[in-house]
C-alpha cells in the first residue's frame, strides 16, 4: 500500500532529505510539499507556499504530514492537520511545554507521532543509557552533543530526551550547562555541553565515570538520511491509526 505524505519545510535540510528518501521508496508518494520560501523544485516536487497549507490539505487529502521546521510552524501545522483530519509526524525540536501541549491537543483529533530523533541507533542508545545509569550508581554523568553550525536550539532535542531518560532511572538531576571559572562539580549533577561546527549531522555522547573507570556511549549520524528514513517509517506506520499520541519506539517494536 502506498501512503501519501505532505512535506513541510521542503527547502530545509531535513525537508530535502525527506523528499529524497520518499523518491527512493515504493511505499510512499508525495502529495505535495511546502516551504515559506516556495517556487523551487526539490526531487522533482514543486514546492508550494506554506501559507496555503490548509487549502492544500483539503485539496490533496494526504494520509500523513511530515514536518521538520521550527517550533512555531510545527504547532501551527499540527493544528491544521487536526482540522483537516490528517495524521501528523514531526521531528521539529526546540518546542516549549506550550508547544508540546498543543501537539497533544492535536492528538485528540488525529494520530500524532513526535520524536526528537528518528534514528534506530539513538533508540538503542536510549535503552543502553537507561541500563547503564542504574548499573553504575553514583558515577558522574556528562552529556555532550555536536551539530552543524546552523542548528538553532541548544541543547538538542535528543540531548533533552537523553536527560529525561537519565532522570527517569536515577531521579531528577540538576543540569549544568557548560562550565566556566570556579565551577566545581557537585554530586549528582549532569553536565550538558553543546558544540556547533561545520555540517555535522548529529553526535551524542553520554559519559559515565567513577571508581577508576569510564564508560562512553556514543552515537554518530553519518547523514540526515537516517532521520528522513525513520520519519517515513513512522509515517507509513501511523497512517490509518486512531487519533492519539504515538512514540517512535512503537514503530521500531
Ligand atoms: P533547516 O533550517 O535547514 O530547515 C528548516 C525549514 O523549516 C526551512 O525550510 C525553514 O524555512 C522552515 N521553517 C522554519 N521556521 C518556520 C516557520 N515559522 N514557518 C514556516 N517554515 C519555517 O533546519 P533542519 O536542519 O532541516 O531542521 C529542522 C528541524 O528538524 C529542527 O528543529 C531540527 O532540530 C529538527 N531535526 C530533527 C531530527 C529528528 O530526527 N527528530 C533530525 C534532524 C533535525
Amino acid at each position: 500500500m502506498t501512503v501519501t505524505v505532505a512535506v513541510t519545510g521542503a527547502t530545509g535540510r531535513m525537508g530535502e532529505e525527506v523528499l529524497a528518501a520518499a523518491a527512493d521508496r515504493d511505499d510512499v508518494a508525495v502529495a505535495f510539499a511546502v516551504s515559506r520560501s516556495p517556487g523551487a523544485e526539490v526531487e522533482g516536487v514543486a514546492v508550494e507556499d506554506a501559507a496555503d497549507l490548509s487549502d492544500l490539505l483539503a485539496e490533496h487529502d494526504p494520509d500523513v504530514l511530515v514536518d521538520f521546521t521550527g517550533p512555531a510552524s510545527c504547532v501551527e501545522y499540527a493544528a491544521a492537520c487536526a482540522d483537516a483530519g490528517v495524521a501528523f509526524v514531526s521531528g521539529t525540536t526546540g518546542l516549549n511545554q506550550g508547544g508540546f501541549d498543543a501537539l497533544r491537543e492535536a492528538a485528540g483529533e488525529v494520530p500524532v507521532l513526535y520524536a526528537s530523533n528518528f534514528s534506530r541507533g539513538i533508540a538503542a542508545l536510549r535503552r543502553a543509557v537507561r541500563e547503564a545509569v542504574p548499573a553504575l550508581d553514583g558515577y558522574d554523568i556528562e552529556l555532550t552533543e555536536t551539530h552543524h553550525n546552523a542548528k538553532r536550539d541548544a541543547p538538542s532535542g535528543t540531548a533533552l530526551t537523553l536527560l529525561d531518560d537519565i532522570d527517569e532511572v536515577r531521579g531528577d538531576s540538576p543540569r549544568v550547562h557548560g562550565r566556566e571559572g570556579e565551577a566545581p562539580r557537585s554530586e549528582g549533577e549532569v553536565g550538558v555541553h553543546a558544540r556547533r561546527a561545520g555540517d555535522i549531522a548529529g553526535e551524542h555522547e553520554v559519559l559515565l565515570a567513577g571508581n577508576h573507570e569510564s564508560l562512553s556511549l556514543t552515537h554518530r549520524a553519518g547523514s540526515r538520511g537516517v532521520f528522513a528514513a525513520g520519519a517515513l517509517d513512522a509515517a507509513t506506520w501511523l497512517s490509518g491509526r486512531d487519533a492519539g499520541w504515538y512514540d517512535f519506539t512503537e514503530v521500531l517494536e
